[in-house]
């Protein structure tokens, strides 16, 4: 806990994402700010950050209440992913119970251009059901957690890309894994789609730059891609760049306050 007497700004940045560390890497060099970058635990080896760090859920909207005051936090920004709704959730609620200033740090979804194959879709489970009847060899770039939605889709051969090493039996029955760690480029990922003769790809709309290489390499190839749209999140003051954030922690007003 920092003393009492300690003039730095307390900020709290919640992460997971490549944003997040960069955020994290920009605050470092800013003597001013007194900065913790959360993660939820899910990584098991985790890139930490020149920042100090936390891991674990909090306990829900009280727990990260009780934090916030017990951390004397004055600031939160949420660089989570898109598609961590409930920890965003949970920040909107917790900040506006305790009078902290919440921001989001939030890249534009991506948007398809002319000649995209897209089919999107509001969640995974309708992906599952977007791939067809008709077996085909799927590139599933979503992470971990959710691969159990594909088990009602046992047709398909999946090429499954992990943070790391699955620890027992994936609840897919023709799998392949790829263990790789992001940011991704546009070269490789079309050699690995044409290398497991991928011919459809299924992602969440995450935008920004850290994960596109595979939407970009789908498109290279002219391979339709599943899209999931991003869940709704209440409505909170958002900007997508890390300049951005320096520039309202660098501002005591809040950001609705100036109109951001
Ligand atoms: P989620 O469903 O929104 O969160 C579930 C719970 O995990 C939260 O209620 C919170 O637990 C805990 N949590 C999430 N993010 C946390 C953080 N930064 N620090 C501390 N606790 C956190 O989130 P998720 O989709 O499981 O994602 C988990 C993490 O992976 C996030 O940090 C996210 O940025 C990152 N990530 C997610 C995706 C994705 O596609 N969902 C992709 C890339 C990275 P308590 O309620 O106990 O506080």
């Amino acid at each position: 806990m920092t003393p009492r007497s300690d003039p730095r700004l307390r900020l709290l940045i919640l992460g997971g994402t490549a944003d997040a560390s960069r955020l994290a890497a920009a605050v470092a060099a800013e003597p001013r700010i007194d900065a913790v970058l959360s993660f939820a635990g899910r990584t098991e080896t985790p890139k930490l950050p020149s920042i100090p760090a936390r891991i674990g859920g909090f306990g829900g909207v009280a727990g990260l209440i009780d934090y916030l005051r017990a951390e004397r936090i004055a600031r939160v920004v949420d660089a989570t992913h898109p598609f961590a709704a409930q920890m965003s959730r949970n920040a909107v609620e917790a900040c506006a119970a305790v009078g902290v200033a919440l921001l989001a740090l939030e890249r534009a979804p991506w948007q398809a251009q002319s000649g995209d194959r897209w089919i999107e879709v509001d969640n995974l489970p309708a992906a599952a059901v977007a791939l067809g009847a008709e077996p085909r060899r799927v590139f599933l770039g979503i992470g971990r957690q959710n691969l159990d939605l594909f088990a009602v889709a046992q047709q398909h051969a999946y090429l499954v890309r992990l943070v790391d090493p699955p620890r027992g039996p994936l609840p897919l029955t023709q799998v392949d894994v790829v263990v790789a760690r992001g940011p991704f480029d546009r070269a490789s990922d079309r050699a690995l789609l044409a290398s497991h003769r991928i011919d459809i790809v299924v992602a969440k709309n995450a935008g920004g730059d850290a994960a596109v290489a595979k939407i970009e390499a789908a498109r290279d190839l002219g391979l339709p891609v599943v899209m999931v749209r991003r869940p709704q999140i209440l409505p909170r003051p958002t900007v997508a760049s890390v300049a951005d954030v320096m520039d309202w922690l660098a501002h005591d007003s809040s950001p609705t306050e100036r109109g951001v």
